[in-house]
């Protein structure tokens, strides 16, 4: 049977909205050793502001802007959404043959062009060749049209501003901070920094990051992956605990999520770790 103070613990979460799926994530909680985080939309606000964007001659920069927004309506990813709400589209493409690369973007013929949208990794997978410089540029999203490289569109995206004391207060629990990114490793390692976490991977796709969660991570002690669910379902499912965070998560990932926080705050880790400890103290 299921002690009293576990329900107690469960539902004075849930006030905060931190809603645990079932007990055992309490247990595993109470004990946990690692603490796994993504990036954009977990740590990061997800919403980007375009900052800049270079088209490459003879690319015309209102041509290539058209295109990007016309692909990215299809994309639920947060870029792609940002990019979508800060224009309106001027003409009327037929876009067809859309397809989303999970961690990497998206392509689709826009009118007659061939287009792709996405990280450093798209461009390589597809040959396209750009000037060095520009890929180490950190917040980029590249374009290409036809296969040649037409420019790229620099995005900002904010901390939440809990994140820092959140990473705080769990290195002086002693527990191992991590961040899995699918973004650029200058990125990973910028937010790396800022927010004092010493291990980070970068440029990686949905099945990387299960994968070193496996075995970089868990092989080590019981750990909890927070993620949105943007590509990161199955590590969130793979987890000792997985959380769901956020009002953007996607359904998968609520659905497999053992805990979920509602409100997209990422301080609620360190509340449900310290209700886990409290809940185990009083049982015992
Ligand atoms: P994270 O792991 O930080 O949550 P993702 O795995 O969701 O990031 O995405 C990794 C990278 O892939 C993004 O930083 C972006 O460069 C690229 N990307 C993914 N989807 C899209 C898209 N729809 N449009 C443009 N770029 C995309
Ligand atoms: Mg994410």
């Amino acid at each position: 049977s299921i002690p009293l103070s576990y329900f107690i613990g469960i539902g004075f979460a849930a006030k905060r909205g931190l809603l645990f799926k079932g007990s055992q994530s309490l247990d595993a909680l109470a004990g946990i050793k690692n603490v796994v985080f993504d990036k954009t939309g977990t740590l990061t606000e997800g919403s980007f502001r375009v900052r800049e964007i270079k088209e490459e001659p003879p690319f015309d920069r209102e041509e290539l802007l058209e295109y990007v927004i016309h692909l990215e309506s299809f994309s639920n990813h947060p870029i792609a959404r940002s990019i979508v709400e800060a224009y309106k589209p001027e003409a009327k493409y037929s876009v067809v043959q859309v397809q989303e690369i999970p961690g990497m973007g998206i392509r689709g013929v826009v009118g007659k062009r061939a287009v792709h949208v996405g990280n450093d990794d798209l461009l390589h997978k597809m040959g396209i060749r750009h000037r060095n410089e520009v890929c180490k540029l950190p917040g980029v999203v590249h374009v290409a049209v036809d296969e040649k490289y037409a420019g790229y569109i620099e995005l900002g995206d904010a901390l939440k501003h809990q994140a820092i004391d959140t990473v705080k207060e769990l290195n002086k629990m002693g527990i191992q901070i991590y961040l899995l990114t699918g973004d650029s490793a200058e990125e990973a390692a910028k937010i790396a920094g800022e927010l004092g976490i010493k291990h980070f991977y970068a440029g990686l796709l949905p099945e990387d990051k299960f994968r070193i969660l496996r075995e970089e991570v868990m092989a080590k002690g019981l750990t909890a992956f927070i993620g949105d669910g943007i590509n990161d379902a199955p590590a969130i499912a793979q987890a000792d605990v997985g959380i769901a965070i956020g009002n953007s998560s996607s359904h998968a990932a609520i659905e497999t999520a053992d805990v979920v926080i509602v409100d997209g705050n990422p301080w609620r880790v360190y509340e449900a770790i310290k209700i886990a400890k409290l809940v185990r103290r009083v049982t015992l």
